[in-house]
């Protein structure tokens, strides 16, 4: 049997110059799954990247989606987890569809929205939830406390609903939430609690911050679900070994449009294409927030601050947290802050990837133009995927096998739809009963003695 992968930080070969004390060594998947980050603020990556052969690949063709999750899964963790353990993990995480829906010949949707908070985040904070309360230490509990202006919180509370030995705790801010965003975080229910913050987003984080550097806290076990941790990369992976096995003739390329903001959501098809899947091109088209396509035309990386506030939010991003790992695979360095330290290599970057900025008028535009012409319902993340697919097929040429990414359900955004479409998208069956739900925040008045008070008394560290 292979060794089991380990796991280093982006910033190991950063000196002092770069402020902080570069980690040298590698961490296990249980360790880099626990802790989220390095010590020295880098982000882990495996040291090795699995491969995958292609009969396994073309076994896949009508299998379930769990099967692709087992391969892809145990590729990585075998050494540190029993394959049975790994199966009844996934097979608890994926009970949802996951449709390839024809657009015109063979360019595709594939909507990665059916889960329970109707995102595709739900694909990586539902694996992500299991492997945790499988790996976390016999007897005791772990904490999860998690800021949220909104969805994060809904999608990874509801990843955790249910999950033996975990507790999460929400904060958010009481004035700053939609009132649908409110009940979906106050009803959640089991082992998920909603705090309700008289404050601002800022004050929730700060809240959290403190709580994660308080010694009187330190036998709650308190931990992040964040989104850098790698445990969250990998179930990202899966989807794509999954739609290449659908739809692919034996040793057929294929393109992926992905919609980006924080590049987690790419960097599992760049990984997808490193353990051997046949992919073309991948396409990671942004919205306003255009340093990364600049970055890929000029060589010169300037990351966005603030950042442009577009139609598809939930990729604002100004520095995208994954760009650090993307750096990495092509031979470069960069740190949280977005300097710059080695160059990585961007003609290889340019020869696989390509990139474009989509305006929010040309996202409305794309919405308006795939439903007249196909009947297809997008939404403005999604939109702005097929609208970089469109930008990559006019630069190269027709190209059979084309997948792009609808990230969220039109429903999600049903201003939108509406005032573009005049259609009002139906509920997903996830959504529909919201207002009979039941739950009532815990309201706090936004002090650390409080917020730490309220902890001490409700969580508990050991099972
Ligand atoms: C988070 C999110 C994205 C961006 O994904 P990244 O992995 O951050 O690039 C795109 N669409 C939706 C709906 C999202 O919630």
């Amino acid at each position: 049997m292979a060794d089991s992968i380990l796991y280093y930080s982006t910033n190991r070969d950063l000196g002092e110059a770069a402020g902080i004390v570069p980690f040298k060594g590698k961490v296990s998947f249980r360790e880099a799954l626990l802790l989220g980050q390095a010590p020295d603020e880098g982000l882990f990556m495996p040291d090795r990247i699995p491969s995958l052969r292609p009969e396994e690949i073309l076994a896949l063709k009508n299998r379930p989606y769990t099967e692709a999750a087992l391969l892809v899964g145990w590729s990585f963790l075998q050494g540190e987890i029993g394959k049975d353990a790994l199966r009844r993990i996934v097979e608890d995480a994926y009970d949802y569809d996951v449709p390839l829906e024809p657009v015109t010949g063979r360019k595709f949707l594939m909507r990665l929205d059916r889960g329970p908070t109707a995102s595709f985040k739900d694909f990586a904070a539902r694996m992500m939830a299991r492997l945790m309360s499988h790996f976390r230490d016999t007897g005791s509990r772990l904490n999860i406390l998690v800021a949220t202006s909104g969805d994060t919180g809904s999608a990874v509370g509801d990843a955790y609903r249910g999950v033996p030995g975990i507790a999460v705790t929400i904060l958010y801010p009481r004035d700053e939430v939609s009132g649908r965003q409110k009940k979906q975080l106050d009803t959640i229910g089991q082992n998920v609690q909603a705090v309700s913050v008289e404050g601002k987003f800022d004050d929730c984080q700060d809240l959290v911050k403190q709580a994660f550097a308080d010694p009187e806290l330190a036998g709650l076990n308190l931990t992040s679900a964040n989104s850098i941790n790698f445990g969250r990369i990998l179930p990202q992976i899966v989807y794509y070994v999954y739609a290449y096995a659908r739809l692919a003739e034996p040793g057929e390329e294929i393109v992926f449009s992905v919609p980006s903001g924080n590049f987690g959501d790419a960097l599992g098809c760049e990984y997808a294409r490193r353990m051997g899947l046949p992919v073309r091109t991948l396409v990671m088209p942004t919205n306003e927030n255009d340093e990364f396509p600049r970055f890929l035309e000029t060589g010169l990386y300037a990351k966005i601050s603030p950042s442009r506030a577009c139609l598809s939010n939930a990729m604002n991003v100004g520095h995208p947290s994954n760009l650090a790992r993307f750096f990495d695979l092509y031979g470069g360095t960069v740190d949280r802050g977005g300097r710059v330290w080695k160059r990585p290599d961007r003609e290889e970057m340019q020869r696989r990837i390509f990139s474009v900025s989509v305006s929010d008028e040309e996202t409305r535009r794309t919405i308006r133009r795939v439903y007249d012409a196909y009947k297809v319902v997008l939404e403005p993340h999604g939109a702005v995927g097929w609208k970089g697919l469109e930008a990559w097929l006019t630069r190269h040429g027709d190209f059979p096998l084309c997948v792009s990414l609808e990230t969220a359900h039109p429903a999600k955004f049903p201003e939108e739809v509406q005032a573009i479409l005049g259609i009002d998208p139906e509920l997903p069956p996830s959504m529909r009963d919201l207002d009979g739900r039941t739950g009532e925040p815990r309201e706090l008045a936004g002090t650390y003695k409080e917020f730490s008070g309220y902890l001490k008394k409700s969580l508990r560290g050991k099972d």
